[in-house]
């Protein structure tokens, strides 16, 4: 029998601040939560095995991007870091969302809906994120890009903690806020993602 293919959800910039929705800046990922969700409960219809999505506690701009280098060791990266020594071959994705001030919002007819990020030296080494891209339905490989950074510290440690791959997933948070469209973009995703 063919094995369920494992992945690991995570969200690192879950907590929002107050001043979030006063001053307009991006202290959050506001959709990320949801697209996770929805990513989890697909993923396991289509016959996946998932692991969280596992959530992260603590602000980015108070105590420290949990996407950073710096936040090896906290709670949340402790935890990430065991789920994945502990899973079989798992596959991480790392679940964000963008709003419109964040800079993936290019204005005009080519705005993305979805953005893949490898955590690589190099822009595109992994192959990964234009790999995914390559397994959407023309419409949505269209509405996505492709980039990367060591940065992406999830990303970035997450092959050498055990796991087969990992990609960083970046979702619009003006484009797909309901639950229709939001739904609409899930399923083709989880698809392509299975493929991986
Ligand atoms: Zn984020």
């Amino acid at each position: 029998m063919e094995r369920r293919p494992v992945f690991i959800i995570t969200v690192p910039h879950a907590e929002c601040l107050a001043e979030h929705l006063e001053a307009g800046f991006h202290t959050c990922d506001t959709l990320a939560v949801r697209a996770a969700n929805e990513l989890s409960a697909e993923l396991v219809r289509i016959g996946a095995e998932v692991v969280g999505p596992i959530v992260g506690d603590t602000n980015r701009t108070v105590r420290g991007d949990l996407n950073r280098r710096v936040s090896r060791g906290s709670p949340f990266r402790v935890r990430v870091d065991r789920e994945i020594r502990s899973a079989k071959l798992p596959f991480v994705l790392d679940v964000h969302s963008f709003d419109p001030g964040s800079g993936w919002d290019y204005s005009g007819p080519g705005e993305p809906l979805l953005v893949f990020l490898d955590g690589r030296e190099r822009y595109g080494e992994s192959g990964i994120p234009e790999r995914i891209i390559g397994y959407l339905p023309r419409w949505l490989a269209e509405r996505s890009s492709a980039g990367g950074s060591w940065k992406n510290d999830i990303v970035h440690a997450a092959v050498g903690l055990g796991a087969r791959g990992a990609v960083l997933i970046e979702f619009s948070e003006a484009e797909l806020g309901t639950v229709d469209k939001l739904r609409e973009v899930i399923a083709p995703l989880s698809g392509a993602i299975v493929k991986i």
